[in-house]
């Protein structure tokens, strides 16, 4: 039972982001609010989670939750919005009624100590209203996705599926978005990622409720579902996502999938599969080159002096200093030059290059590649024990604790997923990798030595 539940935490774990600096937030707090109210209520929010467009924040009490909401909370969600974007809502948790630890569990808005708010612009099936056509920059690399796109909204079941791929960051959430947007003027849209959808089947099996989940997911005339990728390895849910897709062409409803690669190579996925993933059209998203960067930019700070009413002094150098810097993916660019454009209205100045350098050394300092095997090679050499007896099946303390470190930095550090990260630590199950984080997790908050340890590791990976 217990392994269950777990197991449905993780499918529903989206991936986290780390952009806020929250004590940045909370001092603009300070000097917004005044010192007053800072400190008898704001200062004690925490951040405890951090998604692309929401953020869970613990408060201590239920009463004081109340009356933050109550009083504060528009100001609070336009103050975060004006570090962070993307952002649309706001969870919070209390945690006197939850003094456990806080676990990977995001199944917040079930729990009643919960309250979810959604900002007024957020319609409830999870479209974003801010990513559509209109603000989506047409360049090199993303034409043929956008304009399959836009032709699947003129005219559905042209190409069917539409299969877009690409890497992180570049925009495929995005389209599918907009495409959802549009397309749900006319007609029923079902816009789902596939930890979503696992989630939705892990739910109705133990409700033992399926049939409602095949005519839930079966009636859309329109079926977006974003990183299939992620359907790797999960049998029981390929099987049903098989017979939904083959109902769901049957009766022509139109399917758009996105994907970080192209479907002949998804692992560990039906050859049926991926061969239905390849009946349609299949176009990919590639990195921006210098020019759509620059146009993203100048784009973003329009937006940004249409949201906030100032105008930004930045000149072109600066622009072409930011897009020749930021190699990495358009999410990427757009949080660094929200870094630099909240800099900007905090000192209230031009911008210059030198300015722009040191926010820039700041990111990419804390942007190193640290890849699992780099933390394993690490770990093994600081606890003075090879890696094939970390990686080997023995339980001794000696090696299991330095195996569960090496999981626990693996979590923290990369981006790979839980499964991913067992696979790497010799094929183990990724229950065992939620156990390694949650008990390093407790004990470096508990354990002086353990804290430290984990400290110096993490600044020997840091440094080279
Ligand atoms: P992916 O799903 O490919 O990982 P997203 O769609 O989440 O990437 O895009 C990451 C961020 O970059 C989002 O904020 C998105 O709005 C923005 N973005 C990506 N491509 C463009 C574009 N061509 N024009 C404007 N914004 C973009
Ligand atoms: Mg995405």
């Amino acid at each position: 039972m217990e392994k269950k539940s777990i197991q449905t935490n993780n499918v529903f774990a989206l991936e986290e982001e780390k952009t806020l600096n929250w004590s940045e937030v909370q001092s603009s707090f300070e000097k917004s609010f005044g010192k007053e109210i800072y400190s008898s209520w704001l200062s004690n929010i925490t951040l405890l989670k951090e998604y692309n467009d929401y953020l869970v924040l613990g408060v201590p009490t239920r009463f004081f939750r109340d009356w933050i909401v109550s009083r504060y909370l528009d100001k609070i969600l336009k103050q975060i919005k004006s570090f962070k974007l993307s952002l649309i809502r706001i969870e919070f948790k209390i945690l006197e009624d939850n003094k456990t630890s806080i676990n990977v569990n995001h199944k917040t808005n079930e729990s009643n100590s919960i309250l979810e708010i959604k900002d007024s612009v957020l319609n409830y099936n999870r479209l974003n209203p801010n990513l559509n056509f209109d603000n989506f920059i047409k360049g090199s690399s993303n034409e043929i996705a956008l304009s399959s796109s836009k032709k699947v909204c003129e005219q559905t079941s042209r190409f069917n599926p539409l299969y877009i791929y690409g890497g992180v960051g570049l925009g495929k959430t995005h389209l599918l978005n907009a495409i959802g947007l549009e397309l749900k003027k006319e007609t029923n849209v079902m816009f789902i990622s596939t930890e979503r959808f696992m989630y939705h089947f892990i739910k109705s099996i133990k409700k033992n409720d399926m049939v409602n989940f095949k005519d839930f997911f079966r009636k859309s005339s329109v079926f977006i579902i974003d990183d299939i990728q992620f359907i790797s390895g999960k049998e029981g849910l390929q099987e049903e996502f098989f017979h939904t897709f083959n109902s769901l062409i049957e009766k022509s409803s139109q399917i758009i999938v996105s994907a970080d690669r192209p479907p002949a190579k998804l692992e560990r996925v039906q050859e049926r599969i991926k061969s239905r993933l390849s009946g349609g059209l299949i176009v990919d998203i590639d990195r921006p080159d210098l020019e759509l960067k620059i146009k993203i930019i100048k784009r973003k700070i329009e937006d940004n002096q249409n949201q906030f009413g100032e105008s930004y002094n930045i000149d072109d150098n600066v622009i072409n200093f930011i897009a020749n810097e930021c190699k990495t993916n358009i999410r990427g660019l757009i949080g660094i030059l929200n870094r630099i454009l909240t800099f900007g209205r905090i000192h209230k100045k031009p911008l210059n290059i030198s300015d722009c350098k040191n926010i820039l050394k700041d990111v990419f300092s804390q942007q190193k590649i640290i890849t699992v095997d780099r933390i394993q090679n690490t770990v093994s050499n600081f606890f003075n024990i090879s890696l094939n007896e970390m990686l080997s099946q023995r339980r001794s303390r000696p090696l299991a604790r330095p195996r569960q470190i090496a999981m626990y930095l693996a979590k923290k550090m990369t981006t790979r997923s839980l499964p991913e990260i067992g696979r790497r630590f010799a094929n183990r199950d990724h229950t065992t990798v939620i156990h390694a984080v949650k008990t390093i997790t407790k004990l470096s908050q508990e354990n002086e030595e353990m804290n430290k340890n984990i400290n110096q590791i993490t600044n020997l990976l840091m440094k080279e």
